[in-house]
């Protein structure tokens, strides 16, 4: 096992953790094998960014006598509805009542970590000010109930917004190279590279790994394996399967990443995750990505939202996103969804963004996807 430092508290980290994600749609039994196993293996990080109530017993029964072996990661404004569904608020009483339930049902009287849950909209951060939400947070961590305040997002400029309130100290962000890698043609955000069919790491998010690690604040990485889709080629962008070990080691090599958390729902998935630590330089070597031309890309949609403006204001590339999540198996994908400001319903079928796209993604018919599966 390897570990990072976090930079103010000198922390180790496990550079993997479990991703709570997946616990859910599993039996007891085999949840706490694969949670003790992974504490065994000297697995420390785990995130509860969980579907399910029915996940915290677990984990409980798993830290039976061995909290401090854990840093838990514990979100803030992550409820549940009476019938056990996932629901995100902003109802900062809500908010407190569902952060102390998830604490007693774990068994322990702090979070390691708290994230304030998925903040991906601008509106949304000043709705956290607003609600009382943020102030919440950090009477949390005054009182020792919270060790280390953070959130979790999917968007640059919003990491940038809440970095800038000077009390955060980690944050969860979605890496992968889907995520990070854009075109270099058409692309004002990326460096001049003289040829323009490659693909570069999208600079805004470049500089934002960059800005992390010059501020100390280290980040935790979700979505590493884009919910198994970068494991498979037929579901790849890239059109071919990429490995465990390869999209571990891209994460790790980013600025500021201390860890990489992924979803377990099999005891061979936390094998392929520890065979990390196994694997030689040449099995770890992403390289591959870096030959990637447009032409591997065509019809493969890598949410950059180039394709814009759109006239609804739809964010195509997150509706994309929440899509090939959701039929990948991402149980939680719906409701980032239908927490979007737009929603593929709105399409006007006006082909613009099919004009703009790099990749020739069929976007209406993607739209006409996400609006069968979501309903709207
Ligand atoms: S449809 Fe094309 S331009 Fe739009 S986000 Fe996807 S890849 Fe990027
Ligand atoms: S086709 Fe739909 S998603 Fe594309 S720009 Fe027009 S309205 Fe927006």
């Amino acid at each position: 096992m390897d570990y990072r430092l976090i930079p103010k508290t000198g922390q180790k980290v496990s550079t993997v953790g479990v991703g709570g994600t997946s616990l859910h749609s599993i039996d007891e039994d085999l949840g706490l094998r694969i949670v003790s196993r992974a504490l065994e293996s000297g697995v420390n990080m785990i995130d509860l960014t969980v579907e399910s109530p029915n996940v915290f017993p677990v984990v409980r029964k798993a830290l039976k006598g061995q909290r401090e072996r854990a840093l838990l990661g514990l979100h803030l404004g992550l409820t549940f509805l009476k019938d056990g569904q996932y629901k995100r608020t902003r109802d900062v009483s809500i908010v407190r009542r569902g952060f102390e339930k998830q604490l007693a049902e774990l068994g322990t009287d702090y979070a390691d970590f708290a994230y304030i849950h998925y903040v991906d909209e601008l509106a949304d951060v000043e709705t956290i000010f607003s609600s009382g939400t943020f102030d919440l947070a950090l009477k949390l961590k005054k009182e020792g109930r919270i060790r280390q305040l953070g959130f979790s997002s999917h968007k640059t400029e919003i990491c940038r917004r809440l970095l800038a309130t000077k009390e955060i100290d980690i944050f969860m962000f979605s890496v992968n190279p889907a995520y990070d890698l854009n075109p270099v043609a058409n692309n004002p955000m990326n460096e001049d590279w003289s040829d323009q069919n490659n693909l570069r790491v999208i600079k805004d998010r470049s500089e934002l790994y960059r800005q992390a690690e010059s501020e100390g604040v280290p980040i935790t990485v979700m979505k590493p394996f884009a919910a198994g889709r970068l494991l498979d080629e037929r579901s790849s962008p890239f059109k071919r399967a990429m490995t465990v070990p390869q999209l571990v080691q891209y994460c790790l090599d980013r600025p500021a990443v201390v860890t990489c958390l992924a979803g377990l729902a099999a005891e061979s998935d936390l094998n392929e995750l520890l065979a990390y630590y196994d694997s030689t330089p040449a099995q770890r070597d992403y390289s591959i990505i870096s030959r990637l031309t447009l032409e591997d890309l065509r019809g493969q949609c890598v949410y950059c939202n180039h394709c814009l403006p759109c006239p609804a204001r739809i964010d195509i590339a997150s509706v994309h996103k929440f899509l090939d999540l959701a039929l990948a198996g991402d149980q939680m994908a719906k409701n980032h969804y239908l927490a979007l400001k737009n929603q593929a319903g709105a399409c006007q079928e006006c082909g613009s963004c099919e004009d703009n796209c790099p990749f020739q993604v069929p976007v209406r018919e993607k739209m006409k996807g996400a609006l069968k599966l979501f309903g709207r």
